[in-house]
């Protein structure tokens, strides 16, 4: 045995400035305590903030017999664990999606890792944007297919990769998310659309950061930008603006029986409890209602770009996740710290998470945080920065 080699690694990473911890905090509500002090916590994903509204909670209580709702599903939906809630959750989906069937899945890390190996097989090509999340280059590294990546929302070369690719394989898949939560900027799904006809490939999305966010009635950047009906496979979490748990795609009815057979990480794994996916249901049944939720979010994130630019700093993307490039990885962490010293619970985002000298924290905004906190925040910014 080797013990050394582990040691000698977890060195280098604190050498590195890239160490990592567990962070000791307490939640109260949009506040967070940490090292001592008591901050606006923007750095959660609790988009729409729903994670700390009591009313809801006391709704969900009230109109759902609670007694019934069971901590644990205690075996894989394939065996016994499929139950009622699941049914009325996936029902609910396509509906809303207007698409022939919805997939539930027990987060958006087993829907990236096992969708995407469980279609794409050796005669196929997947091609990515460059920077989506990890856990869908966990899936390209899982799935047998060839993978190719296209620059960062850069159509022309996606386009040109299709032009010279795309006869050598059967099926070729188009992978991006709608919001990039690294830079918080938007996928153009028109495009990606069009491309995808062109070329006849399949597309698929991950709306992580747009479900709940984007569009009307929440269901993510396809609703807004108009396109949900040209999209193969739109994927979908829990974990972040619905203050749940767990993940869905919504597709066409074959792929669904088709995952059900084959999708690794839906079939080897515990379904979720039942109180989580009736909770889920809750939470997507009042989604229209967050609408001013999430035109308050649109408004923060514009004014929060203006009063970083109006200074000077650079900031990027269109969306709710606002970062505020601070070069150096060390200038991230003493920014960072600065925030935090005045109440503000945001962290650095450094090298190589991010390219070099591109380091940055990010702002994640939470629209049950009042006003009167921004307009501090703001002011922190323009006066002390
Ligand atoms: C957060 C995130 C995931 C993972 O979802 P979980 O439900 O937390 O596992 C997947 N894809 C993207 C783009 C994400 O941001």
């Amino acid at each position: 045995m080797n013990k050394e080699r582990y040691i000698n690694k977890l060195n280098k990473i604190k050498e590195s400035g890239n160490y990592r911890v567990l962070r000791d905090v307490q939640h109260n509500g949009f506040l967070i305590h940490y090292n001592g002090r008591e901050m606006l916590n923007l750095s959660s994903n609790d988009y729409l903030g729903l994670a700390s509204n009591p009313v809801l909670y006391e709704d969900f209580r009230k109109e759902t017999d609670v007694k019934l709702l069971s901590y644990s599903a205690v075996s894989s939906r394939l065996l016994s664990g499929n139950h009622e809630y699941y049914n009325l959750l996936e029902n609910d989906l396509s509906d809303l999606y207007g698409k022939e069937a919805a997939l539930v899945l027990n987060s958006g890390y087993h829907a990236n890792i096992g969708i995407l190996p469980a279609l794409a097989g050796k005669r196929d090509l997947i091609v990515a944007d460059k920077l989506v999340h990890a856990s869908i280059i966990d899936g390209l590294r899982l799935s047998e297919a060839e993978m190719l990546r296209y620059h960062h929302l850069d159509y022309e070369h996606l386009r040109e990769i299709l032009f010279n690719h795309r006869e050598e394989y059967e099926n070729v898949f188009i992978v991006t998310e709608s919001i990039f939560s690294m830079d918080g900027d938007v996928a153009d799904l028109q495009e990606l659309c069009d491309l995808k006809r062109e070329y006849d490939t399949f597309l698929y999305v991950d709306e992580a950061h747009a479900v709940g966010v984007r569009g009307t009635n929440g269901l993510g950047c396809c609703e807004e930008q108009g396109c949900m009906d040209d999209i193969d496979f739109i994927v979908g979490t829990f974990g972040k603006a619905f203050a749940s748990y767990g993940a869905f795609v919504v597709c066409d009815e074959m792929f669904r029986d088709f995952l059900v057979n084959t999708q690794r990480s839906l079939i080897f794994t515990t379904a979720l409890p039942p109180v989580n996916v009736a909770w889920t249901r809750f939470i997507l049944n009042r989604m229209p209602d967050f609408y001013s939720y999430r035109m308050k979010l649109t408004g923060l994130a514009e004014r929060l770009r203006v009063t970083l630019a109006n200074r000077g700093f650079e900031t990027r993307g269109d969306s709710h996740i606002v970062p505020f490039l601070c070069g150096s990885n060390e200038n991230s962490v003493y920014m960072s710290e600065l925030f935090q010293d005045n109440g503000f619970f945001v962290l650095p985002v450094r090298y190589p998470t991010v390219p070099k000298n591109e380091a940055r924290i990010r702002f994640s905004l939470n629209a049950a945080i009042p006003e009167e906190d921004y307009d501090c925040l703001m002011e922190f910014i323009e006066i002390s920065l």
